[in-house]
């Protein structure tokens, strides 16, 4: 229920939009038709859009447009040029509709891209393939514990600062980056032990992520010693031994305070793994929102490559690029935040071209 209730806030709240928009003021809300390109006039004003709707290829004629496509998590090609040479290996964790549309369909009439962000995305390590697992099972099979373990790419090295954020997601961009978009969250026994407890400072604790795992068909080992642990990864391509010179060399580093100071360093949340017995998850990356998109002004208005605003264009919600950038501030924010203000823009602009 507490998981389902923002789901049903959400869908009331669009409902009832969706009500006054058409039955109220004369709208028209018209279902499984995409935006495909956008109409510009021969001054570049923005006048419509391109779609594809259940009957065909449709033309729309509009005073504004507002692009909220959502960004590009689900397009693998988009992903692979800005993101990681893993793209095929990622995790949709989205609706996998987000396919970079509302970017494409502006950026062809000369929008300009954010000036940052694109490196980057929101989003969380799932257990890696041969895991299977729903869309609405995502959520609890995130393995947010991740900045209380240690992550090893399948080379045996640690790759990224586990500390840098409490939510995971730091350590899932750089994850993306790994071979095959994979690597092993290593935890041991008390930190396993403490995620337990629903009182706890990380996300979605008190949820066994490990044990989700393992029933989802993910990778899980577990072993008395972390010789027996890196032993175990050698059957998955891990070089053994450089992996248990790496937990060692961390051990060593944390047991003394000084995991900051490792070439990779932990900044935070750093403790040595000393309890038994120890597990290594194999997780792999996730994308929920990308952080690049298009670039606007307050207004809300898409900026083109020229500076200036496009006149007619507004962009909201994941659309709107470099807001978040590495670290990750909110997502739906950009949709309340920017959504509002395109929404009063577009109507502002359409009232005044009825006056004219
Ligand atoms: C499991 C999970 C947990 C999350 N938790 C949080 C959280 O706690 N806090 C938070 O801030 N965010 C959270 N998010 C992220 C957040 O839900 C999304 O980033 C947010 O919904 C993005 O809003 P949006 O309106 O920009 O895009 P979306 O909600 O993705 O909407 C975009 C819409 O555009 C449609 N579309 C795409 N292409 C086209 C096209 N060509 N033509 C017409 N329509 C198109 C899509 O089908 C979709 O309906 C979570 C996401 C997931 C998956």
């Amino acid at each position: 229920m507490v998981e389902g209730h923002p789901v049903v806030v959400q869908r009331v709240v669009v409902a009832a939009w969706v009500e006054i928009a058409t039955a109220r003021l004369g709208g028209a809300l018209r279902l499984s038709t995409a935006l495909r390109s956008l109409l510009t006039d021969g001054r570049g004003v923005v006048v419509g859009v391109v779609a594809d709707g259940p009957e065909g290829p449709l033309s729309i004629s509009a005073d504004a447009v507002v692009l909220a496509t959502g960004g590009f998590g689900a397009s693998r090609e988009l992903l692979q040029r800005y993101v990681t040479p893993y793209a095929d290996s990622l995790w949709a964790r989205n609706s996998g509709f987000v396919t970079g549309d509302g970017l494409t369909a502006a950026t062809a009439v000369g929008a300009a891209p954010s000036d940052g962000g694109f490196a980057s995305f929101y989003g969380h390590c799932l257990p890696a393939r041969p895991a299977r697992f729903t869309r609405e099972e995502l959520l609890h099979l995130t393995q947010q514990y991740g900045p209380i373990g240690v992550a090893l790419n399948v080379r045996g090295e640690r790759y990224t600062d586990e500390g840098e954020t409490r939510m995971e997601e730091t350590m899932c961009v750089d994850t993306s980056r790994q071979p095959d978009a994979r690597a092993f969250y290593v935890v041991d026994h008390r930190t396993y032990q403490d995620y337990l407890d629903p009182m706890g400072p990380f996300v979605s604790q008190g949820v066994d992520k490990i044990a989700l795992a393992s029933e989802a068909g993910g990778v899980v080992l577990v072993a008395d010693d972390l010789g027996d642990l890196t032993d175990q990864m050698a059957s998955l391509g891990v070089p053994a031994e450089r992996a248990r010179r790496t937990l060692e060399t961390y051990n060593n580093a944390a047991a003394v305070g000084k995991a900051h100071c490792l070439d990779v360093p932990k900044s935070h949340f750093a403790t040595p793994l000393s309890s038994s017995p120890y597990y290594a998850v194999m997780v792999q990356a996730g994308v929920t929102a990308t952080y690049g998109g298009l670039k606007v002004n307050p207004n809300a208005q898409v900026i083109a490559r020229t500076g200036y605003p496009i006149p007619g264009l507004y962009a909201a919600g994941i659309d709107v690029g470099n807001v978040n950038n590495r670290r990750y501030a909110g997502a739906w924010s950009l949709g309340l935040v920017f959504g509002r203000i395109a929404g009063q823009q577009a109507a502002r602009r359409a009232l005044a071209s009825k006056r004219s």
